[in-house]
């Protein structure tokens, strides 16, 4: 369980850190909560770490006219506690607190849950549901990638190897609900099943845009379409949703199975919560 040797760089700038990521066989660091263990248990052994911890504008919350912004540092406790986040996006606080414990959400990052692309990470099904889009810094310069086209498989993303994620953009929703569901693991908390959802709604209840994120079920997350469809111009009751979550693995041809919950039971689980998560958004169940 010790690491194999490694230097160790501290930038203060973005700058620095990107000319430092050019070296070869340099790993960026965050929290170390998915980093640390992979070195521990030599399944890596990078010859340099560079450190974000260093650089402020990385770990900044901010919410503004047209959206908010979360930068890639920003911990799930600080999102967790974010009272401005509470009033406006109050999703991403529930998802934050949902993640591990208190210990794992003082150190793990946003951003690293993301560019680690663990399969089975809450973040990835809010930030598919919020219409996020993701925004990287590379030598030539920054560019943005949708939600939708960053996870590309299992660990997996559209990140290069020399660029640094640097902020979650998530655009303002229309007036409606939203809530994250999931079953837990119970030794991790990680989701063998996780749905967010966030809905907009009009008058009488009838749902204008449902957006529906799943992570836990498959080798990347996913946006379950099919469900969406089923609600879009429907007016929300219990009928409508139990008939749009029975849909939420729809396409899913090999669902995980591990040691956990077999493929099988993560598809039950998936309908499961994706029923409770809509009822909550559509102000249904508590
Ligand atoms: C006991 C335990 C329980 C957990 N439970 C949950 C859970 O219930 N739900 C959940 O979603 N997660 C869970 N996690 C994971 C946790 O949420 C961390 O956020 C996640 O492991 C990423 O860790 P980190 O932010 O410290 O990144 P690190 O471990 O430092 O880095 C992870 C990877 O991302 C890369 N990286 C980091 N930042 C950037 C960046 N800005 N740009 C590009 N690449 C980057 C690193 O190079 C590395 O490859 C758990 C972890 C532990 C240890």
């Amino acid at each position: 369980m010790i690491p194999a040797p490694f230097d160790y760089v501290l930038p203060e700038t973005l700058d620095e850190a990107l000319q430092a990521l050019l070296l070869s066989e340099t790993k960026l660091l965050a929290g170390g909560q998915s980093l640390l263990p992979i070195l521990k248990l030599r399944l890596a052994a990078p010859g340099r770490l560079v450190d974000l911890g260093k650089i402020p504008e990385l770990a900044r919350i901010e919410v503004r006219r047209d959206g908010i912004v979360l930068g890639a540092m920003a911990t799930h406790a600080s999102i967790e506690d974010s009272s401005e986040l509470a009033k406006v996006s109050p999703l991403l606080p529930e998802v934050a607190a949902a993640i591990g414990d208190r210990q794992v959400r003082n150190r793990g990052t946003i951003g690293g849950s993301l560019a680690h692309a663990d399969p089975a990470a809450d973040w990835p099904a809010a930030i598919l549901a919020l219409d996020a889009a993701l925004v990287a810094a590379s030598p030539p310069g920054p560019r943005t990638i949708p939600a939708r086209d960053f996870f590309k498989g299992l660990m997996s993303t559209a990140l290069a190897p020399h660029e640094i994620l640097l902020a979650v953009q998530i655009p303002r929703s229309g007036p409606g609900g939203a809530a994250y569901q999931k079953a837990r693991q119970s030794a991790s908390g990680f989701a063998l099943a996780g749905v967010a959802v966030v809905l907009e709604y009009g008058g009488g209840g009838v749902c204008k845009k449902a957006a529906i994120g799943v992570t836990g079920v498959a080798d990347r997350p996913y946006r379950a379409t099919a469900a969406e469809q089923a609600l879009a111009g429907k007016k929300l009751d219990d009928a409508s949703i139990v008939a749009a979550a029975a849909l939420a693995s729809h396409g899913v041809l090999e669902p995980l199975s591990d040691m956990h919950a077999s493929g099988e039971y993560r598809l039950h689980l998936v309908r499961v919560h994706c029923a409770r998560a809509l009822k909550r958004a559509a102000g249904l169940s508590r």
